[in-house]
């Protein structure tokens, strides 16, 4: 089985800026499991699926084939042959893949995919439920949180780069709205693994939350000696910033 580091956390603490890095030093695939609820919710959306209905969203995965691919840099996701990286992006994509991830029948479908990518390789993969639910047995786990105002700003920030602006309360709301469905839900809340370092990127910059990520992977024995190589730095601890 593939080493596997999971970063989980809620929306805004820094996960995939974080992942991605931790991926590309480690020479890892980069899994952004969000972006197949998104791409989901896109199909759902765009084929007029009723997302009240999970009998249906069931039928839709059925039909639906998704895919992951690309460099932690230029990571595609791909939504029955379409790339929709770009267009998986939007609040109302984020609000959709939010209430469609609360039905149980949606997480059985994901999950599957998910654990098949194992397969291609060691990777960093980022999500909700990745040490909890998907890799159980994954040999790093992080559990990335930073305060809300903190997270508000970067998402504002995210969007605004984005040509979408959105007046920050209104970010704040949706934040924390989705959050609470993630954490609420019966199947998979939001919750750190009982094993997980947690790691509060709030006041720590991308550098700072690469580098408490890095040390807890290279402290890990099973880590793969060529990441080790490639990540650089000695085998130790988590260095400052991290608690937990
Ligand atoms: O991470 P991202 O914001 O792209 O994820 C979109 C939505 O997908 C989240 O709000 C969450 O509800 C859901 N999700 C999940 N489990 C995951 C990844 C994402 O429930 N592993």
């Amino acid at each position: 089985m593939s080493f596997v580091v999971t970063i989980d956390g809620p929306s805004a603490a820094g996960k995939s800026t974080t992942a991605r890095a931790a991926a590309a030093r480690l020479g890892f695939l980069y899994v952004d499991t969000g972006a197949l609820y998104r791409a989901l919710a896109l199909k759902v959306m765009d084929t007029g699926v009723s997302p009240d209905d999970p009998a249906a969203v069931e039928r839709c995965i059925a039909e639906t084939r998704l895919d992951l691919s690309g460099s932690p840099e230029h990571a595609h996701v791909w939504l029955d042959g379409t790339d929709v990286s770009e267009a998986i992006r939007t609040p109302a994509v984020s609000e959709m893949a939010s209430r469609l991830a609360a039905q149980g029948g949606v997480r059985r479908g994901l999950v599957e995919i998910q654990r098949a990518l194992r397969e291609r390789g060691p990777l960093v993969g980022e999500g909700r439920d990745l040490g909890t639910v998907v890799f159980p047995d994954a040999e790093v786990k992080i559990y990335l949180d930073a305060d809300l105002d903190t997270r508000a700003h970067r998402r504002y920030r995210e969007l605004q780069q984005r040509g979408i602006p959105m007046p920050l309360d209104e970010v704040r709301g949706e934040l924390e709205r989705r959050d609470g469905r993630d954490r609420e839900r019966a199947d998979s809340p939001l919750r750190p693994p009982e094993d997980a370092r947690i790691v509060d990127t709030t006041g720590m910059d991308i550098v700072a939350q690469v580098e408490a990520v890095l040390a807890v992977v290279r402290a890990n024995p099973a880590c793969p000696p060529d990441a080790l190589r490639r990540a650089g730095g000695p085998r130790a601890g988590p260095g400052p910033g991290t608690k937990g």
